[in-house]
């Protein structure tokens, strides 16, 4: 049976039941069933779902790995983990982070001066904030702020300009200090398509000379023992732990060295994010070739050898996992809204009494149809369409007989398609790719999977309903901004196959899964269609709950966000509609209530699906 590779991405999380894909939680409810109590509120359109228990899942699973490779490795240093907020910085996600994360004392990570603000007024108290990516004197400033206020923050310093601006900030004010890391420039570089921030040629950190001056300065202001930390990250989605292993190697050497050099404060290596997220539907192409439990244990296990070898004591650890964390999370909604080929359904067969015997043969060949004789009955029956068609140029058939032989056939070669999928001919393929379907889906990709349009980063798809029934057409996904980028094409070294569904007679909801890392701040207001409806759903024993319904910005709001005066465009609008001859006043006001009613809507579609 086709599970879409459930057994791969999912982690367990979803389960399918009764032909539809559940939450593997508590009362285990279907995305469909949420999906329609969202929808009986004349909601319409894409549709992000939360789901806070499974943020709360990868915290503690996070936590217990690595307390399990502590004690196993009987390893001295503590584990300390903080959420990278650039991963994703919306409010009901990062409540998740936050709730949760409080009894772990898991604290947030920032990379600019608006996620350091938050960071300030969201992490729990006592918690670790660290600090990453290019500051000025203003946010250094910040940074000591927090510390007076009481915040655990360390500042990771990107160079040794950012080194004196501390200097120069601790020498003018009385602030208390905040603790400082260093960033180190790693020789060895990491694996995927992130991994851009690790090498010598890598846009952070310090080299080895500029750390040796790095200790000069801090000791000469009398800083050195404000240095906690040394962290270096080899970039997102690390698809081999041996990069990792080699980037700790370094960095462990690093903080030996400099605790010898007598920087006695210093004790943590904070090893940046990285750690994957299974996003692939088929085996053979697997994103990772690590699990968490072995992440976990190399990154303890090298350390501790590491230090024991010097005779150093063991530096607590810091991750700063992000993508591991949230990933999962959100799943988006989109209905299909049309299917372009939908003229050789099955039911739209029209037999007569009596059909020609070449009819009668496809008949056969379509009901006999299995995965020993597929490829035989498949060419019996190209070969029958030919004579078929001559037949009609001859005359001997008519316009319902050529009719059928061409539903009849193009249905054999789906059913050929589906039984070789897993190892279909150069025949199978080419034809696979001429019948392929295209789904017309109510989303826009640019919005909800920028990821996919910019690094070509596949996300799970799959159907909430149907799962009973063997999926036949070969199927690309178009979306509704009116840019050829926006579809995920039939790959068939990867192929997604969907279901014949009549739109006229039933809903047909499609599921893109692991979409909370990233994709939501990237997102883009291409053709202005703005981020989807969300909604959170919390889970319990008997039934869910949907809570923190955030609607999509209706059309004059994204006007607005873009500077446009919206006065003037509604009265416009308004102004040259009332102008207008109407033949009653009643049309007249039913269309300028229309009219109002269509700007204060979003911009995606509203057909009935
Ligand atoms: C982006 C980033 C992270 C998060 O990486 P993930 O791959 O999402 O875990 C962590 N640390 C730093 C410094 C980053 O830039």
């Amino acid at each position: 049976m086709n599970n879409f590779g459930l057994d791969i991405w999912s982690n367990k999380n979803f389960v399918i039941e009764d032909g539809q894909i559940k939450l593997n939680y508590k009362s285990m409810p279907s995305l469909l069933q949420i999906v329609e109590d969202i929808r009986s509120d004349n909601v319409r359109g894409p549709i992000l779902l939360r789901f806070p228990h499974l943020i709360k899942r990868q915290i503690k699973t996070l936590y217990s790995y690595f307390d399990k490779a502590i004690q196993n490795n009987d390893y001295k240093g503590s584990f300390n983990a903080v959420f990278p907020l650039k991963v994703n910085q919306f409010p009901f996600a990062i409540e998740a982070v936050t709730s949760e994360g409080a009894k772990f004392n898991y604290g947030l990570e920032a990379g600019s001066k608006a996620e350091l603000i938050l960071a300030m007024s969201k992490t729990p108290a006592g918690a670790n904030i660290t600090v990453n990516g290019f500051k000025d004197k203003e946010m250094i400033t910040l940074g000591f702020i927090a510390a007076q206020s009481g915040h655990n923050i360390t500042l990771i310093i990107e160079g040794l300009g950012e080194l004196k601006t501390i200097v120069e900030v601790a020498q003018e004010s009385s602030l208390k200090v905040p603790n400082i890391g260093i960033r180190i420039r790693l020789h060895s570089t990491g694996s995927g398509t992130w991994a851009k921030s690790g090498g010598m040629d890598a846009k952070f950190g310090l080299t080895s000379t500029e750390i040796i001056e790095a200790i000069a300065l801090l000791r000469k202001a009398s800083l050195l023992n404000s240095l906690s930390m040394i962290h270096f990250h080899i970039g997102s989605q690390m698809s081999d732990i041996a990069p990792l292993k080699k980037a700790l190697r370094e960095a462990g050497n690093i903080y030996a060295e400099l605790r010898m050099m007598g920087a006695t404060e210093l004790n943590s290596i904070n090893i940046g994010g990285g750690l994957a997220v299974e996003y692939d539907q088929h085996t053979h192409s697997k994103a990772r070739n690590y699990s968490i439990d072995e992440f976990s244990s190399s990154v303890v296990f090298l350390l501790g050898e590491i230090m024991d070898a010097k005779n150093v004591k063991h530096p607590n650890i810091f991750t700063e996992s992000g993508r591991f964390i949230v990933a999962s999370h959100a799943v988006l909604i989109t209905p299909v809204l049309e299917l372009f080929t939908q003229d050789y359904q099955e039911k739209l067969l029209r037999f007569k009494s009596k059909n020609p015997p070449l009819i009668e043969e496809l008949i056969e060949l379509n009901e006999l149809l299995n995965n020993t004789n597929c490829i035989e009955y498949l060419h019996d029956a190209l070969d029958h369409m030919e004579s078929l068609l001559t037949l009609f140029d001859l005359g001997y058939i008519d316009l319902q007989d050529r009719s059928n032989a061409e539903i009849l056939v193009h249905n054999i070669i789906k059913k050929a398609l589906y039984l070789k999928s897993s190892n279909p001919t150069d025949e199978l393929e080419q034809l696979q790719v001429k019948l392929q379907e295209r789904y017309l889906i109510n989303a826009s990709v640019f919005q909800s999977l920028p990821d996919y349009w910019g690094l070509n980063q596949h996300f799970p798809v799959m159907p909430l309903h149907h799962l009973n029934t063997i999926p036949l057409r070969a199927a690309s996904l178009w979306d509704i901004t009116c840019d050829s980028d926006g579809e995920i094409g039939f790959n068939p070294d990867k192929p997604l196959y969907l279901h014949d569904v009549n739109l006229d007679e039933e809903d047909y909801f499609l599921g893109f899964f692991n979409v909370g890392a990233y994709q939501e701040t990237l997102g883009m207001n291409h053709n202005l269609f703005t981020h989807p409806n969300e909604y959170t759903i919390e889970i319990d024993e008997n039934s869910y709950k949907i809570k923190n319904a955030v609607e999509s910005k209706n059309i004059l709001d994204i006007l607005d966000s873009l500077g446009y005066d919206i006065d003037i465009v509604s009265n416009r609008l308004k102004n040259d509609l009332s102008c207008s001859d109407f033949i009653t006043k009643k049309e007249k006001n039913d269309t300028l209530a229309k009219l109002e009613l269509f700007l204060k809507q979003n911009g995606y579609l509203r057909t009935t699906n």
